[in-house]
């Protein structure tokens, strides 16, 4: 009995320290300050909010229509992540080298959705510029083209890129056929271009460099630039604010809490012994993209 009363602790303590898989695809946007971001590493190890919101959710048909344009959306998720890469190299500005990470996990949750529903992945080489659609293929060239020119052009190819993601992503959301799935993916993919079209415009301004739209009208991004930032929030399937990770997945919240207040009441000896055991400490796979800045996801 002793014996297990001794060992129960020590094996949380290995559960809680296993390398998080699930959570790093949660596109979450940075801490509003650092001290937060110290408070979320001390969260929990349970599955992102949207993992766990989607794990939640009926399987149910989709339609030929919603599955097309879910290979589309696979795609261009891939666009994305890979003109950033070539853009980021060549030019040093934030908003490259801090969305190229969101992107990857868009991807990820495309194909989340896909795997879900035993969707083949249409992309068999994830290298850059690599397109099994031509159409993509050629969207890449043009728009590396574009942004290798200057700064400004660059901000106008991601700009470009995040007009065409969130069109499509509207008319994903438009179909009939799009379940409680999809409709729950692509309001999370809607809200990270959304941040990064924000991102883009903000340094186009501060260049007092304007944007023509492509498939989006001028109202609809001047609407979405002057919204605030949409920092630390999941969206449910109607595209409303699910409750803070903590809910969801079940001890991330408590984690967060506990852990603090016994960092400063109690001094650092007890803090560890204490957060770890239990197993009140991670909350990790934000934690590690707080640290990449602020236009993330
Ligand atoms: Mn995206
Ligand atoms: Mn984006």
């Amino acid at each position: 009995m002793d014996r297990v009363t001794l060992l129960l602790p020590l094996l949380l303590v290995v559960l809680f320290f296993a390398p998080p898989l699930l959570e790093a695809d949660e596109a979450e946007p940075p801490a509003k300050a650092e001290p937060k971001a110290k408070a979320d590493a001390k969260g929990c190890g349970c599955g992102s909010t949207l993992e766990a919101a989607f794990r939640k959710i009926e399987k149910t048909p989709l339609s030929a229509e919603v599955t097309k344009q879910l290979l589309h959306m696979r795609q261009e998720e891939k666009l994305a992540r890979d003109v950033y890469r070539t853009l980021g190299k060549r030019w040093k500005l934030r908003p490259f080298t801090n969305i190229q990470g969101a992107e990857q996990r868009h991807i990820e949750h495309v194909q989340m959705l896909m795997k879900h529903y035993g969707i083949e992945d249409p992309v068999t080489d994830d290298t850059v510029g690599v397109f099994p659609d031509p159409a993509m293929r050629a969207l890449y060239t043009r728009l590396t083209a574009q942004g290798l020119k200057s700064e400004v052009e660059a901000l106008r190819a991601g700009m470009t890129i995040e007009d065409l993601d969130i069109a499509d992503l509207r008319a994903l959301l438009a179909m009939k056929g799009a379940n409680a799935h999809v409709r729950l993916v692509a309001h999370n993919l809607l809200k990270g271009s959304r941040n990064h079209m924000r991102a883009f415009a903000r340094n186009l301004a501060a260049r007092k460099a304007t944007y023509k739209p492509q498939r989006l009208t001028q109202k609809a991004i001047d609407a979405i630039v002057a919204a605030d930032h949409e920092r630390g929030v999941v969206y449910d399937q109607d595209g409303k604010p699910l409750k803070a990770a903590a809910s969801t997945c079940g001890c991330g919240g408590k984690g967060q809490g506990k852990g603090q207040g016994k960092c400063k009441g109690k001094g650092q000896g007890k803090c560890k012994g204490k957060g770890h055991g239990k197993g009140k400490g991670r909350g990790k796979g934000k934690r590690h993209r707080h640290g990449k800045g602020q236009d993330e996801d």
